[in-house]
């Protein structure tokens, strides 16, 4: 058995940003990967953001991805609590090795961790003061995507402030001391932190778990990382604009990771199977809106009809476009129809309104266009009598009668497409024409084309 333990370690800020979804996501990989142990550890000593709607917001956007935790709030665990907030007695407990160990001293009222090596003063700039710094021997981190990185840490830092609140970096250590963690993977932005964290895990005479730091997200375009308003940068807000979650998973892993070839969309267990640490890029990946969107639309493509009437009801509800009671059988007929043109969930209701309402408007650019070969009254008028003839009301019979009647008057059927679908739905595209005719069912169409040449 695997004996890999690997922590996604948020600090909820009230919502959970794409970097942080990313970096749970890697953990929660390289854990089903192994066989080994996702931890949910809940990092919430600032007490103005910790609240329960930051919680919630953390944990809805976990589930929404499918990464479940193997200990960790709600769950448990043998390792517990898994929030910092709760851990004081460990930290009292861990602080008090240090102190027996002689590596910590009080200054300005706070507690401060104490570097092994030469001491000397020097002016700072900065601080317009002597300070006192430290020649300590340069920590080296292997770290798995990074490679060797080579830091000397130069001043002993605070452990404890004055207020009695252990620093992020001694809690962290503690933490993933005492809960057994053998990997790290999180954000590059902590690689700084790591010769700090290395100098704790020494003292405390245990030795450090595996580092990967893994490269930043750049927004869509131009310098900088994603940041919590750049579009697409908070998870909670993909569900809302109805993005798949087994989309935005596959988009996610693939922000810094690749399978060495050029496979994109893949089912989760490919993923698991495919991940570990040499797939990671050493450098910073884009987001791109539009390669999401285009594997989102495949992951609808390719979803049982009866999946995708059930995702699209809700939304076509509430986008004023069905009655709650509407009727199953013509909805899916319908949503049969649509589901391999529409782009995603969110332009659906506009892409098939009209299906469900006869009150669309007709987009006037797209009937000058269509008059400039021939009127589309005219077209329409002509064709009525066929329409109404057809006894079998299928997109066979359609094109059977309406090819015989081109071809009585010496023309081409698709002269006629155009304008049909003009005067039926008011659009110049949409899905297949015939099939669209079937599915509104022959009083719909003569009453609308009735309408449309007046
Ligand atoms: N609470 C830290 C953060 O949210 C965790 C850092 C770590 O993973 O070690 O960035």
């Amino acid at each position: 058995m695997s004996q890999v333990r690997v922590r996604f370690a948020p600090s909820p800020t009230g919502f959970f940003h794409i970097g942080s979804a990313r970096t749970a996501l890697f953990n929660w990989l390289y854990a089903r990967h192994t066989g080994g142990k996702f931890i949910l550890r809940i990092e919430d000593t600032d007490k103005a953001r910790n609240t329960d709607e930051s919680l919630r917001v953390l944990l809805e956007g976990m589930s929404w991805m499918g990464m479940d935790w193997d200990e960790g709030p709600e769950v448990g665990g043998d390792y517990g609590p898994y929030f910092q907030s709760q851990r004081q007695a460990i930290y009292d407990e861990y602080l008090q090795k240090l102190k027996d160990a002689g590596r910590t001293y009080e200054k300005d009222g706070a507690i401060w961790f104490k570097l092994e090596g030469e001491r000397y003063t020097e002016y700072d700039d900065f601080k317009k003061a002597e300070v006192e710094k430290v020649k300590a021997a340069p920590v080296v981190i292997d770290d798995t995507v990074r490679g060797r990185v080579e830091r000397a840490e130069e001043m002993d830092f605070v452990i404890v402030r004055k207020d009695g609140n252990p620093v992020f970096h001694f809690v962290n250590v503690v933490d993933d001391i005492t809960m057994g963690i053998t990997h790290v993977i999180r954000g590059e932005d902590h690689l700084s932190n790591t010769s700090k964290h290395v100098e704790l895990f020494n003292a405390f005479g245990v030795k450090a778990p595996v580092f990967a730091h893994i490269p930043l997200i750049l927004k869509e375009s131009g310098p900088g990382k994603m940041s919590k308003r750049d579009k697409g940068a908070l998870i909670e807000e993909y569900a809302q604009r109805g993005f798949l979650a087994t989309a935005v998973r596959n988009y996610i892993a693939l922000l810094g990771w690749n399978p060495k070839d050029e496979r994109e969309k893949m089912d989760i267990d490919e993923i698991i199977e495919l991940f570990d640490f040499p797939g990671i890029n050493k450098g910073n990946s884009r987001f791109d809106e539009k390669k999401l969107s285009a594997l989102n639309t495949e992951y609808l493509r390719e979803m049982p009809i009866e999946t995708y009437t059930w995702l699209a009801r809700p939304i076509l509800h509430s986008a004023g476009v069905i009655e709650e009671d509407a009727d199953e059988d013509y909805i899916q007929s319908v949503l049969k129809l649509c589901q391999g043109k529409a782009r995603g969930l969110d332009d659906l209701a506009d892409f098939c309104r009209y299906f469900f309402q006869d009150d669309y408007t007709l987009d006037e650019k797209v009937g000058a266009k269509i008059a400039k070969k021939a009127d589309p009254k005219e077209l329409i008028a002509e064709i009525l009598p066929v329409l109404e003839g057809v006894a079998d009301f299928d997109a066979d019979h359609l094109q059977a009668s309406l090819e015989a009647h081109a071809e009585s008057k010496g023309a081409k059927v698709f002269a006629y497409f155009p304008a049909l679908r003009y005067a039926l739905s008011g659009q110049g595209g949409g899905p297949d024409l015939l099939p669209m005719l079937a599915v509104l069912g022959q009083e719909q169409v003569l009453g609308r084309l009735k309408r449309f040449v007046g």
